[in-house]
């Protein structure tokens, strides 16, 4: 293709805490002018083939990816992978690890619910839930939502499910090494997900960035859905400083509840590499 006019490189479907099924998604994608997409659900590849065939239904550059949850220096990051192997066996049984916990948390954070006087949120959660597999705080975020108890998704997580409020469960996810590994071995390229969102002092986020790069790592997104403006500047620096490849996203997740739509965000700084500079 001619180069891409408007790429969006992180959304989320049902198969992880989106709500629109893949199909829908790329179909939606495709109405906002976007011309290449990746589907980078949390923890999941079950949703790439059907997107991926809607994709070439509609005549649009489809990226297959995936979003892993990580924890690094006791923080829950996100790594995405881009250009993944959908049939990589290795990546898969990785993933399927990482997500094995999430029931049993699941129902440790209904528990907790229940002692502040919020009953049933595991069932509540799991009416919204797509993939048993995946369940997710944003589930639990619309139950809250449904029942009153929050006015919408982003009280909810200043109130509930996060650090010290009720309904925070703490998790082990997968490791960085073993995420990037994964990604790499699908033949795919690593990307530190929304760097603006994590709490690390600059040494740690030192430390991430090398680490991260000496792992293999190449790519940081720098205009997301899950940045402020101000936000791309100070990631364009940090691509341009550690010579990363500058990823843009929506990380889109519904209708009702995202931001920013599908493709609905800023260019990338010019000055920047861009993540797909060399897949036209
Ligand atoms: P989990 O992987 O189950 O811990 O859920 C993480 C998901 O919760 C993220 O991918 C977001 O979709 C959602 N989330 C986390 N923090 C917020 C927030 N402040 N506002 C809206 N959604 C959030
Ligand atoms: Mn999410
Ligand atoms: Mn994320
Ligand atoms: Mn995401």
């Amino acid at each position: 293709m001619d180069s891409p006019q408007n790429v969006d490189l992180h959304c989320h479907s049902n198969v992880s805490d989106g709500m629109l099924a893949p199909a829908e998604l790329v179909a939606r994608a495709h109405r906002n002018g976007v011309d290449v997409l990746a589907l980078t659900d949390h923890d999941e590849i079950g949703g790439l083939l059907q997107a991926a065939d809607a994709a070439r239904g509609l005549g649009m550059h489809f990226v297959p990816g995936v979003e892993i949850s990580v924890t690094w220096a006791g923080e829950t990051i996100h790594i995405v992978g881009l250009r993944i192997d959908p049939h990589d066996a290795t990546l898969a049984e990785g993933l399927r690890d990482t997500r094995s916990g999430r029931e049993r948390r699941g129902r440790e954070m209904a528990e907790q619910l229940a002692a502040v006087g919020i009953p049933g949120a595991f069932e509540g959660a799991l009416r919204h839930v797509g993939n048993p597999q995946l369940i997710s705080r944003t589930h639990f975020a619309r139950f809250l939502v449904e029942q009153g108890v929050c006015r919408d998704v982003s009280e909810v997580f200043q109130n509930y499910l996060v650090e010290g409020k009720p309904g925070y469960v703490p998790m082990r996810w997968a490791t960085l090494p073993d995420a990037v590994r994964w990604i790499l071995g699908a033949g795919g390229v690593a990307v530190i997900a929304h760097p603006g969102r994590y709490h690390y002092t600059p040494l740690q986020f030192q430390a991430l960035y090398d680490e991260f790069l000496q792992l293999g790592g190449s790519g940081i997104e720098v205009v997301t859905g899950s940045h402020i403006p101000e936000q791309y500047r100070e990631y364009a620096e940090v691509a341009r400083h550690y010579g990363f490849l500058a990823s843009r996203g929506s990380d889109f997740h519904a209708p009702s509840e995202s931001r920013i739509d599908l493709g609905r965000l800023p260019q990338l700084p010019a000055h920047l590499t861009p993540i797909w500079r060399d897949w036209f």
